[in-house]
């Protein structure tokens, strides 16, 4: 019975996060850049308006002023001259011109004339009175009274201060043209904001257009279509993620083809064996009363196979081990001398055999953070390849140097050699220069394509010369400290 045991995984809880839709916010974006600067020029011309039109009634009432009281001072008005009605009624109507008040002072500050005539008689000493008696014309804006007033000293006949003409008048109409002004401004703004906001709904979905269609582009890919391809290039941001989209996709075509093969490849390796098993199992079946010789001979065989069928199996599963990107790296300060030392030793034994000559050249002694047994069994492989891809009576050298940041391997051999056409491939899963050679040496393909995940887990690099016939060279460089 198969037990399964099934693992549930907990989905971290999700947090909520507060997101902006895009939309909304060049909505926003647009109203405000449309709104803001028609707000600022409405609120910036009432009050340029307003101050114009209170510049120019103050230059008025001085132009006014002046001419009335020189025509005061020329009727003697404050310095016991006649009383003139004519010259009242041209004050009077001055004051109603500007919905204002007009009052005459004598020198000793009673009033003498007022429009309203409400005030005859009574004393006025408003600080722009005292002044003008001291010669000066005042002309002053009162902002939260609304209203101007002006006052201009009034000569006698002998050239003495008589009397003060005060004129204030009413800026209310300013501010009621300005408040209308700026109702009409709101008027004219709640208009803008709705067309603004059309135009801004409008627009943002046009100009967001080739990003939803990218989008959409890309869920089509999400939902497992991966022979798609993304052309957007409206924009030069939605070009460049399409480019980019395309190429990841373009990897993961290459990923899923590779896996493919690998799937291809592995079943392909496992058959071999069991095909040659069923073989010598039913030939050893269909005979009958074979010799006890056949059977042991036959057996034998069989075990040989199983023993590949075994070798192919645990190496694919070290590479799958050191395929995943999480596989621990038991790094530990190790002298390589030694390590070399060790696997020339076990190595030796099958080298002679073979009458193979294997040597060791330490050029240093070198001690360097690795994982001792992934990088005694990536060594061992170019070791017993170059026992096995060896002639008879040949050699195999090992050298060790190490400079202050490296440390360098190089195993050479006097065998085969590999034609440089062959060289990148050979650290390919499942690759063989010569099949039918490499299986009769038991070799899986596997070897080389584990010692170079080895080495490149140890952020090093491996290399490989040589020529046909005159033996390779393989050339591993590791840092001496491990990089994580
Ligand atoms: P195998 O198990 O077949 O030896 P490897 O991955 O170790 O697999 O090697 C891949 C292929 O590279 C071998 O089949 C062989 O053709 C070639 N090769 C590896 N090492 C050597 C060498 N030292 N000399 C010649 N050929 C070699």
């Amino acid at each position: 019975m198969m037990s399964h045991k099934e693992t549930v995984k907990e989905n971290p809880v999700k947090k909520k996060s507060f997101r902006l839709e895009f939309r909304g916010v060049l909505v926003v974006l647009f109203l405000m850049l449309g709104l803001l600067p028609a707000a600022i020029y409405t609120e910036g011309f009432t009050e340029y308006f307003a101050q114009i039109k209170i510049e120019e009634l103050k230059n008025e009432l001085r132009e006014r002023g002046g001419v009335l009281s020189s025509r005061l001072s020329a009727g003697s008005y404050t310095d016991g001259g006649v009383q003139s009605p004519e010259l009242e009624a041209q004050v009077s109507l001055l004051g109603e011109f500007y919905k204002g008040r007009v009052m005459i002072v004598d020198r000793s500050y009673r009033i003498i004339f007022d429009t309203f005539q409400v005030a005859t008689g009574k004393l006025l000493t408003a600080q722009e009175v005292i002044r003008s008696f001291s010669g000066e014309s005042i002309n002053r804006f009162d902002d939260e009274k609304q209203y101007i007033v002006q006052t201009m000293p009034i000569y006698g006949l002998s050239e003495e201060i008589t009397g003060v003409l005060l004129i204030s008048a009413s800026t209310k109409d300013v501010s009621v043209l300005t408040e209308r002004i700026s109702s009409s401004a709101a008027i004219f703004h709640i208009i803008l904001f709705f067309v603004l906001l059309f135009i801004a709904i409008f627009l943002s979905g046009l100009l967001l257009s080739p990003f939803q269609r990218l989008r959409e582009a890309i869920a089509k890919i999400a939902g497992g279509d991966l022979s798609y391809n993304i052309e957007e290039g409206t924009y030069t941001l939605t070009k460049h993620i399409a480019e980019d989209v395309n190429s990841t996709l373009e990897k993961l075509r290459v990923v899923n083809q590779s896996r493919d093969e690998f799937v291809a490849n592995v079943s392909h390796e496992l058959k071999t064996p069991i095909t040659s098993i069923r073989v010598l199992a039913d030939s050893l079946l269909s005979m009958e009363e074979a010799p006890v010789e056949l059977y042991k001979e036959f057996m034998q065989d069989i075990s040989v196979e199983i023993d590949r069928q075994s070798k192919i199996i645990e190496d694919l599963l070290a590479l799958v081990r050191l395929d995943k990107a999480d596989t621990e790296m038991g790094t530990n300060l190790v002298s390589i001398n030694e390590l070399l030392r060790q696997i020339l030793k076990r190595l030796r034994p099958i080298a002679s055999q073979k009458n193979i000559e294997i040597t060791l050249e330490s050029i240093r002694e070198v001690e360097a953070e690795v994982d001792e047994m992934k990088l005694s069994l990536a060594i061992s492989n170019l070791v017993e390849n170059a026992i096995k891809y060896n002639v008879p009576d040949g050699w195999v050298k090992v050298s060790l140097d190490a400079d202050h940041k490296f440390f360098y391997i190089k195993i050479s051999d006097s065998g085969i050699g590999i034609a440089p056409e062959h060289q990148e491939a050979v650290f390919e899963r499942f690759y063989r220069v010569d099949k039918a050679r490499t299986r009769e040496s038991g070799g899986t393909g596997l070897g080389l394509s584990i010692t170079r995940n080895i080495i490149l887990r140890h952020k090093g690099i491996i290399k490989v010369s040589g020529k046909e016939g005159e033996g390779s060279v393989f050339m591993v460089r590791i840092p001496l400290n491990y990089i994580k």
